[in-house]
């Protein structure tokens, strides 16, 4: 049996971050893993998945450089893809990451148990590790077991109906796919794959591409998608599914009623993640649940004394940086720091081609609280850096939000080609409580895109000061 003070179940970037800092801070550390550290983030999730989209922008890039582009660059014939290499150069970048985790586990002084845990009771597991059960009892147990992809009913994965997971561990690019669900990975990887060949058809229910976005944002997305040629069935389902080892064909019902079918080579579903709640003994804990998701307080307490839970596992936003937040917050509460996990924004990335980033409010959020708002916006085909970046003229733009009375920062959006690179500088922002004044007096580099942000708070400001005149006039 082994004893430890602190037990974490999960090694992504909610569970390995936990243990790092709890390890750090003198506090006796077991972490359990089934698979890979690095969890679903590094593995299988963020990191693949941007090495994949990069590869495919790359391909793109020389792709529309056959026969001469606009800034004189010229390729004689159409590039090829062999993607066996590109996932070869990928899994290079992951076991690179995937051995930098394990390094700081081990400064940490934290014991890696590989293997599944099962649970008896809420601090006792056991670990069935190479051949060998371990029994692990801790004093605290800390929950970060994260998530797994949502099948449709009646559609389980397997053989030509893939997850997220499978697509990018593929060999060969697949000349036809079907993508299931119009949200974050459903576009990240739809694009990607249209960019290196596949003929690709995106079916999404709701009325629009990433339903969970404010719609602004998401216009300059839906243009690109057509703009390289994805195929896109909106308010649409599909309504059944054959399968053979080679293909699937699908019975897509559109939002005319017309039933439409479609054979792809692979079926990618990506219509949101479960947080893996079964199989692991939860049930013996008696820990209290919101919805599928285990219930926490503002510590990451569960309902039962001294069990903890992180990352994917308690909800949404189900973001890698929210869940290595929690676990460096909740081993500081154990090691006996004040804390608690208070963000005034986590922010979010979809990386889109172009991309998209939100933190804090957006316009309508704030109209719904009822909270008299100011808003610029600024134009990245008015940014010299983006449109000598070739990213001018896809209809970006950055737009901050701000209280009308006191011009505090409530929200900062972009769109565009790396824009995933501004969001920083939006959060810290935000978490700073900075004033339109604030973004006013921060002398931005020139020539960046972080000029945008500054330019729209400048414009916000221009709004705020008309308004404050035309206020004045009433009164006058
Ligand atoms: P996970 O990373 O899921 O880790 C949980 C770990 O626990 C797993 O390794 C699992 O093997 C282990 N485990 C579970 N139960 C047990 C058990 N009983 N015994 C032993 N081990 C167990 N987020 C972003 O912020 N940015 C992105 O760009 C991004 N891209 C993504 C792309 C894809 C394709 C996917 C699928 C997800 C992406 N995400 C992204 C989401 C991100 O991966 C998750 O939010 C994040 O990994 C959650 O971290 P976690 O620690 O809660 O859980
Ligand atoms: P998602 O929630 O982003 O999108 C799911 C989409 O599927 C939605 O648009 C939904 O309306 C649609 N849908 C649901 N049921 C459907 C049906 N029957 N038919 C057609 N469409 C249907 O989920 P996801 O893309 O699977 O990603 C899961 C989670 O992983 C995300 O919510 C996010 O937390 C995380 N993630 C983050 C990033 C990032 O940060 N860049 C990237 C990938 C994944």
């Amino acid at each position: 049996m082994i004893r430890t003070k602190v037990l974490v179940v999960g090694g992504g970037p909610g569970g390995y971050v936990a243990a790092a800092r709890a390890g750090e801070l003198g506090l006796d550390t077991v972490l359990v893993e089934a698979s890979r550290l690095g969890g679903t983030c590094l593995i299988r999730g963020c990191i693949p998945s941007k090495a994949l989209i990069h590869a495919a922008g790359k391909f793109d890039a020389v792709k529309r450089a056959v026969g001469g582009d606009a800034l004189g660059i010229a390729v004689r014939e159409a590039p090829s893809i062999d993607l066996a290499r590109t996932v070869a150069w990928k899994d290079g970048i992951v076991d690179r990451l995937d051995r930098g985790v394990q390094g700081l586990l081990r400064k940490a002084k934290v014991r890696v148990l590989k293997g599944w845990a099962t649970f008896s009771d809420a601090k006792t597991c056991t670990v069935e590790t190479d051949g060998a059960t371990e029994t692990v009892r801790a004093e605290h147990v800390i929950l970060a077991n994260g998530s797994e992809t949502a099948a449709l009913p009646g559609l389980e994965l397997g053989g030509p109906v893939i997850s997220s997971t499978e697509a990018l561990s593929l060999s060969r690019v697949p000349q036809r796919l079907l993508v299931i669900g119009a949200g974050y990975i459903g576009l990240e990887l739809g694009m990607a794959f249209r960019k290196i060949g596949s003929e690709v058809t995106v079916v999404e229910a709701r009325e629009r591409i990433l339903p969970n976005w404010d719609e602004p944002l998401t216009i300059p997305v839906r243009r690109s998608l057509e703009r390289v040629g994805v195929s896109l069935h909106l308010s649409a389902r599909v309504e059944s599914v054959e399968r053979t080892e080679a293909e699937a064909r699908a019975t897509i019902r559109t939002k005319d009623g017309t039933v439409v079918p479609v054979t792809a080579d692979n079926l990618l579903m990506t219509v949101g993640r479960i947080p893996r709640t079964r199989g692991w003994g939860l049930e013996t804990m008696a820990v209290d649940m919101k919805g599928p998701f285990i219930r926490i307080d503002e510590h990451c307490r569960t309902s039962m004394r001294d069990v903890w839970a992180i990352g994917d596992l308690v909800g949404e936003p189900m973001l890698a940086h929210k869940a290595s937040a929690q676990g460096r917050m909740v081993a500081e509460v154990i090691a006996g720091n004040r804390r608690r996990f208070d963000p005034v924004a986590i922010p979010a990335v979809c990386f889109t081609d172009p991309e998209i980033v939100s933190v804090g409010l957006a316009p309508a959020e704030a109209a719904a609280r009822g909270l008299e708002t100011t808003v610029g916006q600024f134009p990245f085909s008015a940014s010299g850096r983006a449109l000598g970046m070739e990213a001018g003229g896809d209809g970006g733009f950055v737009r901050v939000l701000a209280r009308r009375d006191d011009r505090r920062v409530l929200g900062v959006q972009a769109v565009g080609a790396h824009v995933s690179e501004l969001v920083g500088e939006f959060t810290l922002a935000l978490e700073m409580g900075a004033t339109l004044e604030d973004i006013e007096a921060t002398i931005h580099a020139h020539p960046t895109l972080t000029e945008a942000f500054h330019d729209a708070a400048l414009s916000a400001l221009e709004h705020a000061a008309a308004d404050a005149h035309r206020g004045a006039d009433r009164l006058g």
